[in-house]
């Protein structure tokens, strides 16, 4: 098989379950007991806490472990919305292109009496910091835009938002699921309020993530209980994916000066190839974007009928968020970039790794010409 779709999810790596299986055989007491055994579990996840904070420039104390990227942008933005609107601030402002687990959260503070901006995106799929700043009302809240996009994966200019968000007081947070692990994170450098990340998109386990928090930003929980994580997100800490977590970022991190370049030139061969079929697409920005993503359209295809040959030849993509997969609706990344809904529905998904080689992308490039040209024939 081929495995092209690691932006839906990562293969472990073998660092990350050894430390998975390191802390379940001799780590797995509760880091909350006072006993030895609690206490080596505790140094465990202290260490943990310690190698994150580094990866991302961050203090060990603004690092905050959930469930994954989906709570983490829900804490977040609900934490935000919470303090502003105790503030009588009550507008949030994000972008049309990001994840459900931002949009949804958004939507549902609209039902709440919150006033939302969704800024429209370039036909690049690119924001301009411009419309955030002429965007900020006095009682805004918060600005949420993604890092990069799961689907067409364009790069958002962070650090010129945050710098925006900062000289006008407002919480800046940024969805860094899929650039974690893959480009470099410095959130000192960067300057944003909040970030969040998910393990098993750089080869860590599922289920585990950060919400990363600059100190003097307020945070508040999202599951009430005991006073793990500083009473910030209570329940007993899921260690051995914890560790995981830790020991798949530090490797990521450590590998980024081989792996960006190995990965982008693989992705710059695949989109070579493609864009040679005719009626064929790029979407999104060609240089501003993640390093092994490759998002396409052609005209007149259905993209399920695309994806389900691809995998009868034993190639695994995506159309365009595996969240998304199976509903009927276009993508709304897409959409926001102004295509027909027909159009949208064509789309193809790549997202390559260091594990992908050239042959296979060669051989992906011939069986997705062979295919378009096939359902257009028929
Ligand atoms: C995968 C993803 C999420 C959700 O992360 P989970 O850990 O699966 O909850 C959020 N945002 C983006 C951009 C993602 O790609």
């Amino acid at each position: 098989m081929i495995y092209a779709d690691n932006a839906a999810t990562t293969k472990i790596s073998p660092a990350a379950k050894q430390a998975m299986l390191d802390c379940m055989e001799e780590y797995w007491g509760n880091p909350s007991s006072l006993y030895t055994l609690g206490q080596k579990a505790s140094s465990c996840l202290l260490n943990a806490r310690e190698t994150i904070a580094t990866c991302l420039g961050a203090a060990p104390g603004e690092i905050y472990f959930t469930s994954g990227g989906s709570e983490s942008d829900n804490q977040a933005i609900l934490s935000a919305a919470h303090s502003g609107a105790a503030k009588g601030k009550k507008h949030l402002i994000s972008t049309g292109i990001e994840h459900h687990a931002v949009l949804r959260t958004l939507e549902h503070l609209g039902t709440k009496g919150f006033d939302i901006t969704l800024l429209p995106v370039g036909t690049d799929g690119i924001l301009d910091a411009r419309d955030v700043a002429a965007a900020i009302r006095p009682d805004t809240a918060l600005v949420t835009v993604m890092s990069s996009n799961n689907e067409i994966g364009t790069l958002q200019p962070i650090e010129e938002i945050s710098r925006i968000c900062r000289e006008k007081g407002v919480i800046f947070h940024t969805d860094a699921v899929q650039s974690a692990g893959h480009l470099p994170v410095d959130v000192r450098k960067s300057g944003m309020d909040m970030l969040s990340l998910s393990a098993h998109k750089f080869h860590g386990p599922r289920g585990v993530g950060v919400l990363y928090v600059r100190k003097g930003i307020p945070l508040e929980p999202l599951i009430y209980g005991g006073s793990q994580e500083r009473g910030k997100r209570a329940g007993t800490e899921n260690l051995p994916a914890i560790a995981g977590m830790a020991a798949a970022l530090k490797e990521a991190t450590e590998r980024l000066d081989s792996t960006i370049p190995y990965v982008t030139g693989l992705r710059n061969q695949l989109i070579e190839g493609l864009s040679e079929i005719p009626g064929s697409r790029l979407n999104g920005c060609v240089q501003s974007r993640l390093p092994g993503n490759v998002s396409f359209c052609f005209d007149n295809i259905e993209g399920e009928m695309l994806l389900l040959l691809l995998n009868q030849r034993g190639i695994a993509a995506s159309s365009g968020s595996a969240c998304a997969s199976g509903s009927l609706e276009p993508s709304h990344v897409l959409r926001a970039l102004g295509y027909s809904p027909e159009l949208a529905k064509s789309a193809l998904r790549l997202t390559l790794s260091e594990s992908n080689t050239k042959e296979e992308i060669a051989e992906i490039i011939k069986n997705v010409r062979e295919i378009v040209e096939y359902l257009r024939n028929i």
